[in-house]
């Protein structure tokens, strides 16, 4: 708590706005306690840019050095893929293979996989505003009947029983594991090829038995999952992409 009273500490704006070559760009302010220095990053996956200042910085300084990193802002916001929404007409992978978003405004019915005229699809009903909200339900629905498959698998072979599944939307990973045996996982991993959703079961289930990543745990994982360096290569290199829709 501030004492804005007495100190007279003005409130730091949400955001802070930068012009580079002719481009606006909004920028997070973030000021916290524990920051030593001035950081500044964009995240590859969201292409949110936040700037983190210490408790003392002030704002003149703040906004100086946003402005300074102009280019490389543009830079690295320029890497983050273009966004693509669950509308009518939208290709999506689901389990690695691309499926068009077919909307049926007319009929009744609930979501569900179908052979589209160019390919699998998925079906949507209702009207158009819900179309996105049924695409992510379904999608999150998917992950989450795949991956309690996977879990249960994983620990019958490891023999540990897992507490909880729960699909989230996470952006700094993929999956995790609580010290309670209670596993979470990002819902846009059944977007992947099913080799990974099934990485990540394998994985979250071996911290049941390892929570730390020791060679300990990886020789666990890679006796339940041999394509383990697969896995993970095929997340470094397109797990960004995941994030691109809905
Ligand atoms: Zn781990």
């Amino acid at each position: 708590m501030r004492f804005a009273l007495f100190r007279r500490i003005p409130a730091d704006p949400p955001q802070l706005k930068i012009q580079h070559a002719g481009e606006a760009f909004k920028i997070a302010l973030k000021r916290r306690p524990t920051a030593k220095r001035i950081t500044l990053r964009v995240s590859s996956a969201t292409g949110e840019v936040v700037l983190t200042i210490p408790e003392r910085a002030d704002l003149g300084t703040a906004q100086r050095f946003a402005e300074a990193h102009g280019a490389w802002i543009a830079t690295r916001l320029a890497r983050v893929p273009t966004r693509i929404a669950f509308e009518p007409g939208a290709v999506v992978p689901l389990r690695g293979v691309a499926h068009r978003v077919i909307h049926r405004p007319a009929a009744r019915g609930t979501t569900r996989v179908v052979e589209g005229p160019d390919g699998p699809a998925i079906e949507v009903f209702g009207e158009t505003p819900h179309v996105p909200r049924r695409v992510r339900e379904f999608l999150e629905a998917e992950a989450k009947r795949d991956l309690a498959v996977a879990v249960k698998r994983y620990c019958t072979r490891l023999g540990v029983s897992a507490k909880r599944i729960t699909v989230r939307d996470t952006t700094s990973r993929w999956g995790s594991c609580s010290a309670r045996g209670a596993l979470s996982f990002s819902w846009r991993l059944v977007l992947a090829p099913p080799m990974v959703l099934d990485y990540l079961a394998a994985h979250e289930v071996a911290h049941l038995r390892e929570l730390n990543h020791s060679p300990r745990f990886w020789r666990l994982v890679k006796t339940v999952f041999p394509q383990t360096d697969e896995a993970e290569e095929w997340l470094k290199r397109h797990g960004s992409e995941l994030h691109r829709f809905g």
